[in-house]
């Protein structure tokens, strides 16, 4: 039975949430949520001075920003605003990041912070997804046990990582997901939000196109042994409210106030998840796994990095036409099990040509390698799980049948919310190679168990199932 309460979940109601979740089975497998409040609504910037005294009586404030511009609907820049109202209360050092090209976040931009902390007694980031990440990073890797108080000004819905205590960021040329923490506070503010470019919001949506992939990948690798924290809570939190989404498409697109409403609750909500399991998985699968893949090429292909959220929604198109062969057409009784371990010798090689050509020190194979060995290991060592996963696949297909959507209906619902279903269509054009390359050796990038391992695995991986994927991908106006 699924707890309604917990299917429509409000994020701003964080004590009721709390409760709702500890009184679901097995609680004590989630973690805590440590934040203290998150407010959504209109013109609620104002919150912003209150918020940092909620969290610290002193006085001196650092605020971080990025470099780009942000103004409200009437075109009034919204960062000065911000540093004006925190500078009628609060010293208020204002410090912009910058480096050639986009700001990135990386362990040297959160030194750059880091720099600026001496006699700091509050953290205010103002921006998307990369400035989170950073002054997550930055605080907590300045004092793990007693971080700076940190207030987020969210201006975009362009990815859910705003609520959870982990930080996204860029290690010798790879995507990791490294643990931080949670912001104290908060803030979106919805007439912020609609003025955000309406890419931003659509690459919200898109990030939100997970849903239906990552937490059946998570639920996979538990049954297969490889980990032992699944739960339920966290995708049943925004399950039915995605589902909700995917119907309002079309009216995401016209910029519908009470939808970009609900698309930060769910977003909001679905970074708590993460934060719930203590780590990506219920919102970070296979899709991810491509997306990361295309970003770690960009430095060799001299591009820039795509909004997040469409890029992991055109893989995510990929990632439900492979769960959909998986529940319709794999057939267990074909597996010899014998020959689905690989060795440590035959993969070394496989991984280290996947991601060699990225960089000429050999960084970004070697960090793929020392990942994706866990996995391999964990994948030898948990033989007998494989093997009753493939006795009772019926079983595991009727639990994860009412977790996915037919990969039709999410290719229809993102053309109606305008957003690009083809790699070729993202901000940054992704060509056709580097998306084949990307899909095709997107399991060897790290330790994560996902669908498409299971199908290594087991022999149906290879360039010819890729291929089908991508034509049936280009039946649904999708893909490459
Ligand atoms: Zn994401």
């Amino acid at each position: 039975m699924i707890d309604q309460r917990l299917a429509q979940a409000d994020c701003t109601k964080l004590e009721e949430l709390r409760e709702i979740l500890s009184q679901q089975p097995d609680a004590g497998k989630l973690c805590s949520i440590g934040m203290k409040s998150i407010s959504i609504g209109h013109g609620n910037m104002t919150e912003l001075p209150g918020a940092v005294a909620r969290l610290t009586d002193g006085k001196k404030v650092l605020m971080v920003t990025g470099p780009t511009e942000i103004v409200d609907k009437d075109g009034a820049p919204i960062k000065e605003r911000i540093y004006e109202m925190l500078k009628e209360h609060y010293e208020v050092e204002w410090l912009v990041m910058r480096e050639p090209g986009i700001v990135h976040a990386t362990p040297e931009n959160a030194a750059k912070i880091q720099a600026r902390f001496e006699g700091v007694d509050c953290v205010v980031g103002v921006g998307s997804g990369t400035i989170c990440d950073l002054c997550k990073y930055a605080t907590y890797y300045y004092d793990h046990e007693n971080p700076l108080p940190l207030v987020i000004f969210q201006t975009a819905l362009s990815v859910n990582a705003f609520s959870d205590d982990s930080s996204v960021m860029l290690i010798n040329g790879v995507k990791r997901t490294v643990h931080s923490r949670y912001p104290m506070i908060l803030i979106i503010d919805l007439d912020v939000i609609a003025a955000a470019p309406a890419e931003m919001n659509v690459s919200g949506y898109g990030d939100l196109i997970a849903t239906w992939t990552a937490p059946v990948d998570w639920y996979l690798a538990c049954e297969l042994g490889l980990n032992d924290n699944f739960h339920t809570a966290p995708s049943v939190m925004i399950r039915d409210q995605c589902a909700k989404l995917l119907e309002n498409s079309a009216r995401l697109k016209a910029g519908d106030t009470e939808v970009i409403g609900d698309l930060a609750n769910v977003l909001t909500l679905s970074g708590l998840s993460m934060g719930l399991a203590n780590e990506s998985a219920p919102a970070s699968g296979s899709e991810h796994v491509m997306s990361h893949l295309i970003d770690m090429a960009s430095g060799v292909r001299k591009t820039g990095i795509c909004y997040h959220g469409t890029q992991v929604a055109v893989s995510g198109i990929l990632s439900c036409i492979i769960w959909d062969y998986l529940l319709n057409e794999f057939d267990p009784s074909k597996v010899d099990i014998d020959k689905c371990y690989p060795s440590f010798e035959e993969m070394e090689p496989r991984v280290r040509a996947a991601f060699d050509w990225l960089d000429e020190a050999h960084n970004a194979s070697e960090e793929c390698w020392s990942d994706y060995q866990k996995k391999l290991a964990g994948w030898h060592a948990n033989r007998e799980a494989f093997a009753k996963f493939l006795a009772n696949f019926d079983a595991f297909k009727e639990t994860v049948r009412p977790w996915v959507q037919k990969p039709a209906y999410i290719a229809s619902c993102m053309h109606a919310a305008g957003a690009p279903c083809h790699y070729k269509d993202l901000n940054y054009p992704v060509d056709a190679k580097t998306a084949t390359w990307a899909i095709t050796n997107c399991h060897l990038m790290r330790k994560r168990f996902s669908v498409i391992d299971l199908l290594h695995y087991c022999g149906v991986w290879d360039d010819a199932f890729v291929q089908m994927l991508i034509d049936r991908a280009a039946a649904l106006d999708a893909g490459l």
